[in-house]
């Protein structure tokens, strides 16, 4: 019916307006003619991610991380949204894991995102595997070509190789913008985990994935 529809876009509108109000973008906003990308450091605040045996916390590793690579791009000149830049959750309130989910990738649609690029650390039962893996949206062609270009400068970086692997993550196929995981390396593996623990390797790590950015954008 008409009137419903019409009463559903003034919501929508209400709605629309209401979530920038109370949520505005944590960095520089599109510009025209300049690549706008989402760092997106997984987990924050109540959620910790995974945890090694040391007690290092994924949360802070994925953030120093998706700073230190966005420092990188800023010094490109290219901009950049972080979907969040401190030990919080993405959003306020309770705290639900999709929601928060969800949160991260209608960040990357509303500010206009040219790509969106998730960073984690790795976990598996094991303890043996070792080594930075990125994911991609399954459906999406652009998103497996930046895991290739990300994918470069990480196996160098590290001195492992995995082969990009297609991905049905929340956040990449809601984001609906080209869409990777970069998970850095594994927590559970104790070279990785030591490694994982510098602040130096870090900053190595966020370069590298600023360098596949940088590759993927044309601007190498
Ligand atoms: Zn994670």
């Amino acid at each position: 019916m008409a009137k419903g529809r019409l009463w559903a876009a003034l919501g929508g509108l209400a709605l629309a307006w209401w979530y920038l109000s109370a949520h505005p973008p944590k960095a520089t906003a599109a510009a025209p003619g300049r690549p706008l990308v989402v760092l997106d450091p997984g987990h924050g605040g109540p959620d910790p991610g995974a945890v090694g045996v040391t007690g290092l916390l994924e949360k802070e590793v994925n953030l120093e991380i998706a700073q230190s690579a966005a420092r990188t791009l800023m010094g490109r000149g290219v901009g950049v949204a972080m979907t969040r830049t401190q030990d919080s959750a993405v959003r306020p309130g309770p705290y639900l894991v999709v929601q928060d989910l969800r949160e991260r990738a209608f960040l990357a649609r509303r500010v206009g995102a040219t790509i969106l690029v998730s960073i984690h650390s790795n976990a598996e039962p094991t303890g043996t595997v070792a080594g930075p893996i990125v994911y991609y949206r399954a459906d999406s062609p652009s998103s497996q070509q930046l895991a290739w270009a990300l994918t470069g400068p990480l196996a160098s970086t590290v001195g492992i190789y995995h082969p990009p692997r297609p991905a049905h993550h929340l956040v990449l196929m809601e984001a609906r913008v080209p869409a990777v995981t970069v998970e850095v390396g594994f927590l559970t593996q104790r070279h990785d985990l030591a490694r994982l623990t510098s602040s130096a390797w870090r900053q190595r790590l966020g370069t590298a994935v600023a360098q596949g950015i940088l590759a993927y954008l044309g601007r190498r």
